[in-house]
């Protein structure tokens, strides 16, 4: 009896209580968030005074002085790091464009069917995330949005168009918080590519990119005068970021890897401000001549790339990885014409991701978050743990982020 009454204070301590707790962290099913992306849009832009509507939002809530990208600081691996609280080794998406080495199958980012095929993330989208809680979700673009599988993708999502007006994609937003109750997401994506589009043609500095900034800021303005007309302003969570920043690069600075590999039979991946090269051999004569020349670059084996860049435990990534300079270009003969000549690019990005000229921003303004508070630079691989707190629902235990790094900003 005296052992039946024991075994009956052991089922309720660690049988009963787990049941309690699982019970406790039920879904917030009140909280709204929508989570902006403006691609390129870089950390001090906020200061150029020119984003008045953004200003107000900074006002009644939290920003950070910059946003801390993955490396590399390209459009793809981060908008994941973001979604998945991962760096891109392990979400998967290493670059923009790559390759299966095994397979030869090369994923990149104008390739619908590729872009859609689940066997490239390794890592749990949030809308995932929240499928698996009872909380719906919508996007109006993200990478990765369109994943093929019914666990892959948010409930509602659009094919990416950038030529789709950025007001209609606010106005969709608002018609989508205004549905039935019983059907009405409460995540939200939205994203828009013009801060990064000038950044590339023109350069950081320009004229243009200031348009680019105004225009996103005019967006932010209709936005928050629609939610205000639905009366949705108050209650939503709005967090506005950027992948990545921006910077002036120059045809004076650009070396074609190509030219000091002369006779070496290797393959090149990417370009630009990261280079990815496989020589399908064991010994080190490549590197070594690498290791030569390398000024405005570093080179390293994969076997010894520092911890720092979190970027050497995927299969995908070559033997010998590049890194240029802030504002220097690494090409082969093929990717040359993109940084020399007439359609030289003028800024880019992908560079080391403590390079405060790849910084993006982070502001955050709604019922969950503290108002007029200012705060240093924020991990982008945090952002995915600090929506799971928002939802009150478990992350999955696999990430890099951390709540405990971004969970102060919370009220
Ligand atoms: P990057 O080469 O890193 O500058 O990539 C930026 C480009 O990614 C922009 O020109 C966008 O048009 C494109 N992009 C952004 N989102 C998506 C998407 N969901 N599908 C395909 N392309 C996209
Ligand atoms: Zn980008
Ligand atoms: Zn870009």
């Amino acid at each position: 009896m005296k052992n039946k009454f024991f075994l009956l204070l052991l089922f309720i301590a660690f049988v009963a209580n787990p049941l309690k707790i699982v019970s406790q962290s039920q879904p917030k099913s009140d909280a709204y968030v929508l989570l902006i992306s403006f691609d390129g849009f870089r950390w001090d832009y906020l200061d150029r005074g020119i984003t008045p509507n953004l200003d107000k939002l900074i006002k009644k809530g939290v920003r950070a002085e910059s946003f801390r990208p993955a490396f590399p600081s390209k459009t793809f691996p981060n908008h994941l790091s973001i979604i998945s609280g991962m760096y891109p080794e392990n979400h998967g998406i290493i670059l923009n464009k790559f390759e299966n080495p095994y397979t030869g199958e090369v994923y990149r980012l104008s390739d619908r069917k590729e872009v859609s095929n689940p066997e490239w993330y390794l890592g749990e989208p949030f809308w995932t995330t929240a499928d698996r809680n009872g909380i719906k979700t919508a996007s109006f673009f993200w990478p990765a949005s369109s994943m093929k599988g019914k666990w892959h993708h948010p409930d509602i999502f659009k094919r990416y168009d950038k030529s789709v007006n950025y007001e209609s994609r606010v106005d969709t937003i608002a018609a989508w918080l205004q549905m039935p109750h019983k059907d009405r997401p409460h995540f939200y994506t939205l994203y828009y590519s013009l801060t990064d589009t000038y950044g590339h043609r023109y350069g950081p500095e320009s004229k243009e990119v200031n348009y680019a900034i105004a225009r996103l800021d005019t967006v932010t303005g209709y936005l928050i005068k629609r939610l205000k007309e639905i009366n949705m302003f108050d209650s939503l969570n709005i967090i506005i970021v950027s992948d990545h920043g921006m910077t002036d690069i120059s045809p004076e600075r650009v070396i074609n890897i190509e030219n000091i590999l002369k006779g070496y039979k290797v393959k090149y991946q990417s370009s630009g401000p990261v280079m990815m090269i496989s020589t399908h051999s064991e010994d080190d004569v490549v590197y070594n001549v690498l290791k030569k020349n390398e000024t405005h670059f570093k080179v390293y084996k994969k076997s010894e790339m520092p911890d720092y860049y979190f970027f050497d435990s995927n299969p995908f990534i070559s033997d010998i990885i590049l890194v240029a300079d802030l504002g220097w270009s690494l090409v082969d003969n093929r990717s040359i014409k993109s940084f020399v000549g007439k359609d030289a690019m003028k800024g880019n990005h992908g560079y080391d991701k403590d390079a405060l000229d790849m910084h993006g921003i982070f502001i955050a303004e709604g019922p969950a978050f503290k108002s007029g508070f200012r705060t240093g630079t924020i991990w982008n691989i945090d952002v995915y743990p600090l929506l799971c707190k928002i939802f009150n629902i478990s992350p999955r235990s696999n990430i890099d982020g951390k709540i405990e790094r971004i969970d102060f900003i919370l009220r």
